[in-house]
């Protein structure tokens, strides 16, 4: 046991407010009650107090960290109370020794509440609030019609999206191609938008999860990013600081995939819908391909031309259309909307056929600020980029494999991603009409039409699809879209 001598200098909280750093805590409290476990102490009323040494030594021997334990190291990480050595230590000892369920649960739900977490209650929708999440991919643009497809359908769905880092795009990014759109409007205009409309899509603030925040990027510089769950508690804690009834997760299967294979795809399907469900929000997975371009372009306004499209009925590509109505009616299922996946694709279908769902979307733009006509004249709004060029197919045959991630790398080296956070984006560059895989080829056809800045960057964007591209003489079986669904036990 240990006394009040060797008791940590560190924070100390009284109803969530840090109120002071001391040596002495009887000094704040009066009363302090010893735990049997040598590492433990408890301050009666208030939060307990730790080493945070002594829960990384702990973790690092292969120990189950305590809830307590937990909640306690998370508190110090937005206000710097837990340095940047004890982080990367504690995320280096979860990498190699884990966390159980319950610790995953106790993760996600501190980091949650370390920062604001929305509430709709007290605004009495007469809805669900539901969402969806996707690990992300090349040509993923799921989300922009999504959201107003639920909506269309009587879900409240407050989207809280990420920008593309490294070669997956991201959805904040296809909205900022929208003149006008604010992805970061100010919470009031955010909760009318979404009780008026249905939906709103916009970014991330500081106020959402913010130990998450400090968390990753101490991973993302400690090699410890690969560790299912901590990506549990990153993705989870960031989604449900929206105050979600449901959520539906994508995780992305194949050589786009943010997840290195099949299996851990899984796993992380998996921890996600056990985490979910721990944390009291009804949550499903379903595994979805990225074998290849969801849809047929890549980069940010020629993405949002494709869910306009999409919306109106000009153009449904069709793995686009799958993944989209299976993501949607899984949403429908949970969320209570429909009873079960057949009910829920007949309401889907009549939200597009009637235009219901184009006109949800119309009106969240021009909420946020967009163009109100952008749907009937998206080029008068979405930037074009000087320079479109076809990349021409080398050889004849079939498409048969695609290195979706080189496709991804061709758009962020035109400019449409980011290599470094900070980086602006260009957001008319990026590719169109990429050929699909089972597709057949003639030399000289193109591959994808290449939409750059420049003669330079289209030329190096063209040998890119080239490369990327893989054309045999024999006609692969296309690979499922849909793998498989992850509902709670
Ligand atoms: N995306 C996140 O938000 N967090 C992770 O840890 C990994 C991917």
């Amino acid at each position: 046991m240990r006394n009040g001598a060797d008791f940590a200098i560190g924070p100390l909280y009284v109803n969530d407010h840090r109120v002071g750093t001391s040596a002495h805590p009887t000094s704040f409290f009066g009363v302090i009650t010893m735990f049997a476990s040598n590492t433990e102490y408890i301050l009666r009323g208030e939060y307990a107090m730790f080493l945070p040494q002594e829960i990384i030594r702990k973790k690092r021997d292969g120990g189950t960290l305590s809830a307590e334990e937990i909640q306690f190291f998370v508190r110090g990480i937005p206000g710097g109370e837990v340095t940047e050595g004890q982080i990367a230590a504690l995320a280096m000892a979860v990498y190699f020794n884990d966390m159980n369920m319950d610790e995953r649960v106790a993760f996600t739900l501190a980091m949650r509440d370390s920062g604001q977490v929305l509430e709709w209650k007290s605004m009495n929708l007469p809805g669900p609030v539901v969402d969806k999440h996707s690990t992300g991919g090349v040509g993923d643009v799921v989300s922009l019609m999504l959201g107003p497809m639920i909506a269309a359908c009587g879900g409240f769905v407050p989207m809280i999206s990420g920008r593309g880092l490294g070669h997956t795009g991201g959805t904040l990014d296809k909205f900022d191609s929208i003149p006008g759109y604010s992805t970061v409007p100010d919470p009031e205009l955010f909760r009318k938008v979404v009780k008026e409309v249905g939906v709103a899509i916009i970014g991330q603030t500081a106020q959402l999860a913010p130990a998450d925040k400090r968390f990753y990027s101490i991973r993302d510089t400690t090699a410890t990013v690969e560790s299912v769950a901590m990506i549990t508690g990153s993705i989870l804690s960031k989604k449900l600081s929206a105050g979600l009834d449901a959520l539906v997760m994508d995780v992305k299967v194949g050589s786009g995939a943010f997840m290195p294979s099949y299996e851990k795809s899984v796993e992380l399907a998996e921890s996600i819908v056990s985490v979910g469900n721990g944390a009291g929000t009804r949550t499903s997975a379903i595994l979805t391909g990225m074998d290849e371009s969801l849809c047929p372009a890549a980069g940010n306004a020629v993405e949002v031309r494709v869910a306009i499209d999409y919306l109106t009925g000009k153009a449904r590509p069709a793995r686009l259309h799958e993944v989209t109505m299976a993501l949607c009616a899984e949403m429908l299922v949970i969320s209570g909307l429909a009873a079960n996946d057949a009910e829920a694709r007949t309401k889907l279908q009549t939200a597009l056929d009637s235009g219901e769902a184009a006109e949800r979307f119309a009106r969240m733009v021009a909420a946020l600020g967009g163009p109100a006509d952008l749907m009937d004249k998206p080029d008068a709004y979405l930037e074009t980029a000087p320079v479109i060029v076809p990349a021409p197919s080398l050889q004849a045959g079939y498409a048969t494999s695609v290195d979706t991630r080189g496709l991804g790398l061709a758009v962020v080296a035109l400019g449409g991603g980011r290599v470094r956070p900070q980086d602006t984006i260009d957001f008319a560059v990026g590719l169109t009409g990429l050929v699909e895989l089972g597709d057949t080829i003639a030399v000289g056809q193109p591959l994808a039409m290449v939409h750059a800045r420049s003669q330079e960057a289209a030329e190096q964007a063209v040998r890119q699809v080239q490369a990327a591209y893989q054309i045999g003489a024999e006609k692969l079986a296309a690979a499922p879209m849909i793998h498989r669904t992850i509902r709670p036990a």
